[in-house]
């Protein structure tokens, strides 16, 4: 096939590049966050987690793109039909304080404000028949098909343990203010963006990868207050991780 370079814009392509122009210049607007997130201590790289933290500048090409940008507002959409759909079965679930459109999100802040998390809901009861173990932790996530079939068939804790990490990690953290909620099991849901179905599943609370991932943060905000990093993921720039991250040439371009 021979790509015609000299194509002019079609229609689509314009309206497409002003919708992502607005998307990015919004995106811009919002300051960077300035405490590592609880939800992403999981991730297999230490050192991208540092990168993530100091908000270091991305490879060039590497910010948001406004198809990203939607990605992850379809995601939060599909996940306020998550909680429709669970309230009607009659899970008493609580989104924010005081079920309140202005009610604050639930979540903790630990290290002095530089791990913090939000939590997607609270159970405060199950349906009828169910004998639901609450208060319990709400994790919402949407997958593509295939991502969703694997959690589906070996559970989130092996196909996804990034998220594994994050229900432990929040689940330990909000215990100060929910007490019990380290006790019942999360309910995990996980939304096929593809065909819309649904698969949920309980997460006992697993202490020792709570506690290694509090470790993981203290590590982490230790070393970047040290001026050191972290050793890297992998060995050759080529490994998984590596070829999908944003901050690959900076790493890759470092003596060690
Ligand atoms: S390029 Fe690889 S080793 Fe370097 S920060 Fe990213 S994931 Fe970690």
């Amino acid at each position: 096939m021979t790509l015609d370079y000299n194509r002019r814009p079609s229609f689509a392509d314009r309206v497409n590049a002003a919708v992502d122009r607005a998307l990015t210049a919004d995106q811009a607007t919002r300051p960077p966050r300035d405490y590592l997130g609880g939800s992403r201590l999981g991730h297999a790289c230490e050192r991208a987690l540092q990168f993530e933290f100091t908000a270091t500048s991305k490879d060039e090409g590497q910010d948001f793109s406004g198809q990203l940008l939607r990605i992850f507002a379809i995601g939060h959409a599909l996940e306020d039909l998550a909680v429709a759909w669970l309230r009607g079965a009659g899970f008493d679930l609580y989104t924010r304080k005081g079920n309140r459109p202005d009610g604050g999100q639930f979540g903790f802040s630990v290290a002095g404000g530089r791990i913090r998390g939000h939590v997607d809901g609270i159970i405060a009861a199950g349906p009828e028949g169910f004998g639901l173990a609450v208060p319990a932790l709400w994790e919402c996530k949407t997958m593509n098909a295939k991502n969703w079939r694997a959690c589906v068939k070996d559970g989130v804790t092996k196909s996804k343990p990034v998220y594994a990490a994050q229900i432990a990690v929040y689940q330990a953290y909000m215990e100060a203010t929910v007490p019990g909620i380290s006790t019942a099991p999360a309910l995990f849901t996980a939304i096929n963006k593809d065909t819309a179905e649904l698969h949920h599943e309980q997460v006992a609370f697993d202490a020792d990868l709570a506690q290694r991932m509090s470790d993981r943060g203290v590590r982490i905000l230790q070393a970047t207050d040290a001026g050191e990093l972290l050793p890297r993921v992998a060995t050759t720039p080529d490994f998984f991780e590596c070829r999908f991250c944003p901050w690959s040439a900076r790493c890759w371009g470092l003596p060690a």
